[in-house]
């Protein structure tokens, strides 16, 4: 039975560690919430006092932080992974974070032997709780080899982008193409409306012709056309608008860094800045369609 040291049991972390321990993993998980320790604990998942006490024993070492600020402190700190870890140890960073904080983390714990991969995941809460997330791999063929049987107890989907932080680049390029879609879809829909069309007639036509995409057919911001779309929840759950502005500020960012103009991403990312500073960070992102409509420019 192979033991994981799990780091990082929020809102992802503890569905995930979850999955784990039902596909048979002996899982010993820590956060520095104890919150997030208790309901681990309320989960049946063993906890640690500290990341260190997790990684004894450990065979793979899965984290699920917030940030890379946090991914960097967790395996390069004098008390982080990499100083205390055994050898041959698996590394699996699950993070959301910044392309250059993946390949400085990987080249730090390759260069000490060690097997690591990014793998971030799309799916949310639901799919982190049904097992049925997509990773998004960066890293060796070998270490993506190791990694996959284990991304397959907690994911449905396990993609292998390419090297070290790769699974970084297709998370944030998929997440900007979102972010972009979504607010062209609620464009759509708001002059629809001043023009007289009906929201289903839009639906139908649009979702047959070529302004097809996912943000309009399975994530329709609209009530009505797609049952399960959050907007026939009042934008109540579904993934949050701080969580896209966090995504959309990542690509900005690999956007800087690699030189690349994104107008449209930079224009989307200061739309949902403008979207959470008006206090919809917990909305979900497809409620951008009100701010739309009120006149966001
Ligand atoms: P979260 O804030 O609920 O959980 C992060 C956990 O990390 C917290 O419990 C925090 O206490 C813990 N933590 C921070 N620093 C730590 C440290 N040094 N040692 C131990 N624990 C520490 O966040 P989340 O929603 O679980 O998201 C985790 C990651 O997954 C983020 O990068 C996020 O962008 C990404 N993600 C989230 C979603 C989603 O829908 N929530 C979807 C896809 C990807």
């Amino acid at each position: 039975m192979t033991r994981i040291g799990f780091i990082g049991l929020g809102n992802m972390g503890l569905p995930m560690a979850a999955n784990l321990v039902k596909a048979g993993y002996q899982v010993k998980g820590f956060d520095l919430s104890p919150s997030a320790l208790q309901a681990a604990n309320e989960a049946s998942i063993a906890t640690t006092n500290s990341a260190v006490e997790t990684l004894e024993e450990a065979e793979v070492v899965i984290t699920m932080l917030p940030a890379g600020h946090h991914v960097r402190a967790v395996y390069t700190d004098e008390e982080g992974i990499l100083n205390h870890v055994t050898k041959g140890v698996l590394l699996i960073d699950c993070s959301t974070i910044d392309v250059s904080s993946a390949r400085d983390v990987v080249s730090a714990a390759s260069a000490r032997g060690f097997d690591m991969v990014d793998a971030p995941v799309s799916g949310g809460v639901g799919g982190a709780q049904a097992g049925t997330l997509t990773f998004m791999v960066g890293g060796t063929d070998e270490a993506f080899e190791r990694a996959q049987p284990i991304l397959e107890a907690m994911g449905k989907n396990i993609i292998h982008a390419g090297g070290a932080g790769n699974g970084q680049a297709a998370k944030i390029c998929n997440n900007m193409l979102l972010g972009i879609s979504m607010i062209g879809t609620c464009e759509a829909f708001v002059l629809g409306e001043k023009l007289g069309l009906d929201h289903q007639k839009l639906f139908d036509i649009a979702s047959t012709a070529s302004g097809q995409c996912w943000s309009l057919t399975s994530y329709c911001p609209v009530p009505g056309p797609v049952e399960t779309s959050p907007a026939n929840r009042d934008y109540v759950g579904g993934f949050a608008a701080a969580l896209m502005l966090k995504d959309l500020k990542l690509s900005q960012e690999a956007a800087r860094d690699s030189g690349v103009a994104t107008p449209l991403g930079q224009h989307a990312a200061s739309l949902y800045e403008e979207f959470n500073e008006a206090g919809q960070s917990d909305t979900d992102f497809s409620g951008i369609i009100n701010f739309i409509r009120n006149g966001a420019n």
